[in-house]
């Protein structure tokens, strides 16, 4: 029996300029249930010309309103949508859940997180400083930050309520107009979001716009508009990469916020009750489908068997199935595709290593409706297999075994990616080593998953560019510009 009620489908809107607008193409996006098959709702799917309307009216937006001069006001709108989505926390985690597929506490989860995120961005929004210097006598110059103008921010499905936030916070306490693309797969949760911005007389009329439908077509009319300043950016490496090559157009400013193959490196002298856990939900929350996915498990050799024998226990507890069930641990994965891709590197992994626990499809009963996957352990890949290098972005976790710290800390950084790693010992020392020597945006000690709006996010290498969150997240949406003062 369900905790909570199932929704009905409905019909969502683009919203540009302020008004609720249908596409040009009269055509719909529909988005289904990943565990059910059901029906969640209709977005639009919009045409390149919806695209540029909508660039245009949030152009004029930007023009004629004083949003990027009026802190305050900025601050009173990103603090009301907080407030919003705090009242109707309940009605989102549920259409979360429906949509994306995630337990309906991971979908809490992420919407406190976007409550949080507003917040401290509302406070931000008053606190946009630069500063003044002394050049030479009689000479000063003022460096002020100033907005961007239009920032488009462009999301993945993945946690599509907090990475829209994480980005339209900043972008708008910054002074900025906005127009959002949310992933096709999840635009119900992302409209209804806009829907409560609508409800803020603070928010000036079309200084937030959203158009839903296909990446390829009007993520990329985005990425290539003239009229857009800047590009945020949140989702796979590959698309990134075509996104710089769009944003040439016109050298717009981006933020990519990409791919991860993150380790957790476990000394033998690490806390394993306190390890296992959180090692074993680095992986399997949201059924792996996250960007910091602690997807590589390296481990020492003194520890490996204990350690393996206890994350399989761990695994094979995690109770699967409709995240609506309060009691589920891990939902399905978004569709098909994704469960088919997981499928294809569970059989190199058959093929390359050996699979401890999973690797299969689960089938029978209710699980025949969704897209479920067991929870996933191989072990004994060589660094050069596809499992161990390539984000898969499902419930998989590789193993790989090291005998010395310089080894540890050379598989740790023997891959493209560097969002983030976990580094689980005893001795303060070495955690000082590892956390200095590893190439990641973050490095969490024994800890996993700890994410917070003050604190800086984002990748070294082929995880992106950038950074997301605290103080340098919110100078990624501003410009600079030097003032220099002659005094006669
Ligand atoms: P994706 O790249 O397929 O899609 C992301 C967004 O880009 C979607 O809105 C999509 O419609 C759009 N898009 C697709 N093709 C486009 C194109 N040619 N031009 C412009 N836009 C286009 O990613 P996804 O599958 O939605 O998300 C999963 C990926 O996101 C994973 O790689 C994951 O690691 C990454 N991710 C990163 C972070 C982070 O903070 N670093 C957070 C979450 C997800």
């Amino acid at each position: 029996m369900f905790a909570v009620t199932e929704q009905k489908p409905v019909v969502y809107y683009n919203y540009v300029g302020g008004e609720w607008t249908e596409s040009s193409s009269k055509e719909r996006l529909e988005s289904y249930n990943p565990a059910t098959g059901e029906l969640v709702g209709c977005a639009q799917n919009s045409t390149v010309a919806d695209v540029e309307q909508a660039i245009d009216a949030v152009y004029q937006a930007f023009q004629h309103s004083d949003w990027g001069c009026n802190p305050k006001r900025r601050y009173e709108a990103l603090l009301g949508l907080a407030h919003k989505i705090e009242e109707n926390l309940e009605r989102l985690a549920v259409l979360l859940t429906c949509e994306q597929g995630k337990t309906i506490r991971e979908s809490r989860l992420e919407l406190a997180g976007c409550v949080d995120t507003l917040k401290y961005f509302a406070g931000a929004a008053r606190a946009v400083f630069g500063r003044s210097i002394q050049l030479e006598p009689g000479n000063f110059g003022v460096i002020a930050k100033e907005p961007i103008g239009v920032v488009g921010i462009i999301s993945p499905w993945n946690w599509p309520a907090l990475l829209m936030i994480r980005e339209l916070a900043p972008a708008l306490a910054a002074g900025n107009a906005v127009l959002v693309k949310p992933a096709s797969l999840t635009p119900a949760i992302s409209v209804e979001i806009v829907k409560l911005i609508d409800e803020i007389p603070q928010f000036a009329k079309g200084i937030v716009s959203m158009v839903t439908g296909p990446g390829r077509s009007i993520g990329a009319a985005m990425g290539g508009s003239r009229k857009i300043d800047m590009i945020s950016f949140t989702g796979d490496t590959s698309t990134g990469k075509t996104i710089m090559e769009l944003a040439t157009s016109n050298i717009k400013k981006l933020a990519l916020e990409l791919g991860g193959k993150s380790p957790n490196v476990v000394f033998e002298d690490a806390r394993l009750d306190k390890a296992i856990p959180l090692i074993g939900r680095s992986i399997f929350i949201s059924a792996g489908q996250i960007c910091m996915a602690g997807s590589r498990l390296l481990v020492h050799e003194a520890v490996k068997d204990e350690v393996v024998s206890r994350l399989q226990d761990y695994a094979e507890r995690l109770r699967v199935g409709n995240g609506l069930h309060e009691s589920t641990d891990m939902g399905p994965v978004i569709s098909q595709t994704q469960l088919d891709l997981i499928a294809e590197y569970c059989e190199i992994g058959r093929r390359e290593g050996r699979i401890i626990t999973g690797g299969y499809r689960l089938e029978g009963g209710d699980y025949d409706k969704g897209y479920f996957f067991a929870p996933t352990i191989i072990d004994d890949l060589p660094p050069s297999c596809r499992v161990v290098r390539e984000e898969i972005f499902g419930p998989v976790l590789a193993v790989q075994t090291f005998s010395s710290e310089e080894e540890a800390l050379a598989l740790a950084n023997d891959t493209d990616f560097g969002l983030s790693a976990g580094v689980w010992t005893s001795d303060v020392n070495r955690a000082l080593r590892m956390s200095k020597g590893i190439k990641a945006g973050t490095v969490w000690i024994n800890t996993y998953n700890k994410n917070f709006p003050e604190a800086e996010f984002g990748g070294y290498k082929q995880s992106g560019l950038g950074r997301t969150r605290g103080i340098d997240g919110l100078m990624e949406y501003c410009e600079t510009k030097h003032i220099h003062f002659e005094i006669e």
